[in-house]
């Protein structure tokens, strides 16, 4: 029995990898891969290694999860070193969840590896931090609920200082503007969608609440960050910005230090 590695590939740069994944991908025996992962970072596999694409082709599945949690044990049965990698972080938005359920009910020995999360590496291409103790004391990462329910999104903990980072927005701006105001978020609340974070492709574009629903769609991968932190003018930006026509999102002194 070989073991399987759930491991993070990050955002796209190859030097954000962890030198544990680096020498997991150069010793693989098998790597199954979403389609998220960047070529520089498929680049570093083995060449000895079995390389599987099971990601997704044109928003339809090439492998339904259940096909990936069955070639996962399979592969584990025949080969030592087996790569599960995907983009980012596995635990984030990444179905880590129902893989290590197989791998455990498999009774097959498994390890997660951690990587550098999108949203992370959004914020570290758009030069802003996440938790700026002068505008934020917390981080929501979420995204829609595309289920049957699709107002079924969580953001009960949604303050005035809360930076909230939006995986998967979809190319539908206007939609995505309208269920934030819809959450109680200010139309002058600034937001940056960060596109190919971390790869030489990456964009940005400084938008706010309001102004959201015009913006020019940026390629796939792409998320959203809004809050206080998204502006560029941050520190110029004084109180009087957060006034009166913002009940609810004024000038607060975050506890964070
Ligand atoms: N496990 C991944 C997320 C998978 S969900 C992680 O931890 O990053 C896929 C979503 O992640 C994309 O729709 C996009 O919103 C975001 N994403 C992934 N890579 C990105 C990148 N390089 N730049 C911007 N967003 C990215």
């Amino acid at each position: 029995m070989g073991k399987v590695y759930l491991v993070g590939a990050g955002p796209g740069d190859p030097e954000l990898l962890t030198l544990k994944a680096a020498r997991l991908l150069a010793c693989a025996n098998v790597v199954l891969h979403d389609s998220l992962v960047s070529r520089e970072v498929l680049a570093g596999i083995s060449s000895s290694a079995d390389v599987v694409d099971v990601g997704k082709r044109c928003g339809r599945k090439l492998l339904t999860q259940d096909e990936i949690n069955a070639l996962l044990v399979s592969y584990a049965a025949s080969h030592e070193v087996v790569v599960r990698l995907k983009g980012g972080d596995p635990s984030i938005f990444g179905r880590a969840g129902e893989e290590l359920e197989a791998l455990r009910n498999a009774r097959v020995e498994f390890e997660v590896v951690p990587g550098v999360t999108a949203a992370l590496g959004a914020a570290a291409g758009a030069g802003i931090p996440l938790t700026d103790r002068r505008v934020a004391s917390q981080v929501l990462l979420s995204t829609f609920s595309r289920g049957l329910d699709a107002n079924a999104m969580d953001w009960g903990c949604l303050t005035p200082a809360t930076t909230l980072v939006l995986y998967m927005p979809g190319p539908d701006y206007a939609e995505v503007a309208r269920r934030l105001a819809e959450a109680g978020l200010p139309a002058d609340l600034p937001c940056v969608i960060v596109s190919g974070a971390s790869s030489s492709q990456q964009q940005l574009r400084w938008s706010s609440v309001g102004t959201l629903s015009g913006e020019e769609r940026l390629p796939a991968p792409a998320l959203m960050i809004v809050g206080r932190v998204a502006s560029q003018q941050m520190r110029e930006l004084g109180d009087a910005f957060w006034g009166a026509e913002s009940p609810g999102f004024g000038p607060q002194t975050a506890s964070v230090s």
